[in-house]
């Protein structure tokens, strides 16, 4: 049989040694139902300090379709896809968690809408948030609807970096070089008709989730300032309005002044008063100081990550030995 398209998938894994070998038993009878079609995974090991390295050199030894990249710490699951991005060879890519919580049984209907239906690429959006923390929930649904107010890219709640790209959507993506990188809104913001896939919340199928509250509360920040000025443009009407309400104020005080007198008193209301300013901004001093350590970021022009084994690399190694 003549094989036809290959896909690519990227798995991003961080200390994923307990799921990794599901994984693959998973996805191998996702490639055999759609036998039609060449599959490459990569699998990128970001920093990870288990077995996650480990076993997957075991299955780039066993299966030829596994390759994997290696980095030299852990920079992080945007890193990851990127680097996954560029070596990704496939006229279509997918990327997946590791953690079995993209279910690889969509991946057939996803190619499907991508090769038949005439869309750019087929998202994953889970629709239940089942099995997750209620203050977590509550967190990203918040989070939703601050950046798709503020900001012109839609982010979609719900939405996963679990999709299918076709090559034309892949290039457009490798084409964004900024360093800090938010590839819920990369996707959105580059355009292509993307197709959303519903389904409902899958649990982990083992080890324990990479987010802490407070990484995802820099990764939203990330999604807010990365796509959006808005903030700025907040500090400086606050600003406006505080200037004109000072105006009104020492209006108010002259005139009260000449009328009756100048009684010592009112002190409190001048503590809160310089209270609340000064927290304003501090506040928009703040804002500012995000986007412009964004920009001193984006300016040292640094990669976004660092290689340290690859499996191309290692099987010139094993040629050469042989
Ligand atoms: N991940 C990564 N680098 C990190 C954190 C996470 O590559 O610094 C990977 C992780 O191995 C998994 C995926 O990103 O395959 C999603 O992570 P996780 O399941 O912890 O996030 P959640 O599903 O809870 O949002
Ligand atoms: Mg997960």
């Amino acid at each position: 049989m003549i094989k036809t398209d290959t896909i690519s998938i990227i798995v991003p894994c961080y200390n994923e040694e307990t799921v990794l070998p599901s994984y693959y038993d998973e996805m191998t009878k996702i490639m055999e139902i759609m036998h039609d079609v060449t599959f490459e995974l990569w699998f990128v090991d970001d920093g990870s300090s288990d077995q996650t390295l480990r076993l997957m050199k075991d299955l780039h030894k066993k299966d030829e379709r596994c390759r994997f990249l290696s980095f030299s710490r852990n920079f992080g699951k945007e890193a990851a896809i990127l680097a996954g991005l560029q070596h990704a060879t496939g006229d279509f890519v997918a990327i997946m968690d590791a953690d079995l919580q993209d279910p690889p049984s969509l991946l057939p209907q996803m190619y499907q809408t991508v090769t038949e239906k005439g869309y750019d690429s087929a998202a994953a959006r889970r629709t239940t948030r089942k099995g997750e923390a209620r203050i977590r929930s509550f967190c990203s649904k918040m989070f939703y609807k601050v950046a798709n107010k503020i900001s012109k890219t839609d982010i979609k709640d719900g939405a996963r970096d679990y999709r299918l790209m076709n090559r034309k959507m892949v290039n457009a993506v490798l084409k964004l070089c900024e360093y800090n990188r938010f590839s819920k809104g990369i996707f959105s913001w580059i355009g292509f008709e993307t197709k959303w896939i519903e389904y409902d919340n899958v649990e982990r199928a083992a080890g324990e989730t990479k987010w802490s509250m407070f990484s995802l509360f820099k990764y939203s920040l990330e999604g807010i300032l990365g796509f959006s000025v808005a903030p700025l443009a907040w500090s400086s009407i606050f600003g406006l309005i505080f200037c004109l309400l000072s105006f009104v104020m020492i209006l108010v005080i002259v005139i009260k002044t000449l009328i009756w007198g100048d009684p010592v008193g009112g002190w409190p209301s001048l503590a809160c008063i310089i209270f609340f300013v000064s927290g304003v901004q501090l506040f928009s001093v703040g804002i500012v100081g995000q986007y412009l350590a964004r920009t001193y970021l984006e300016a040292k022009k640094r990669p976004v990550y660092i290689l340290k084994e690859d499996s191309d690399e290692e099987r010139a190694n094993h040629e050469k030995d042989h």
